[in-house]
């Protein structure tokens, strides 16, 4: 199947490889254990992992750890987690 003119998953964040170093950080940061690191950079799976947990910040404040944790700039947080 041609896939070159599919829609991005925007269940995940926005993910640019040309400025990700493999640091890992965004998998640490992450409170879901939803990113898996490969030596390409992390793989998400946001939106399987999601506890909806009262005490999330994802939930609260709409803010993304892997996004303000990456220091190269490579996430873009591009969803908002409503219940
Ligand atoms: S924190 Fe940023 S640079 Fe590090 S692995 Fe994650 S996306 Fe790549
Ligand atoms: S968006 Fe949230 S659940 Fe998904 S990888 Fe980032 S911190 Fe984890």
């Amino acid at each position: 199947m041609d896939r070159s003119h599919a829609e991005p998953d925007i269940r995940v964040p926005a993910f640019d490889a040309t400025r990700c170093d493999a640091c890992g950080l965004c998998a640490l940061a992450c409170p879901c254990g939803a990113i898996r690191m490969t030596p390409q950079g992390p793989l998400f799976a946001c939106h399987a992992h999601c506890r909806h947990s009262p005490d999330c910040v994802a939930l609260k404040e709409g803010i993304q750890p892997c996004e303000i944790t990456c220091p190269r700039g490579a996430i873009e947080g591009r969803f908002q987690i409503r219940l």
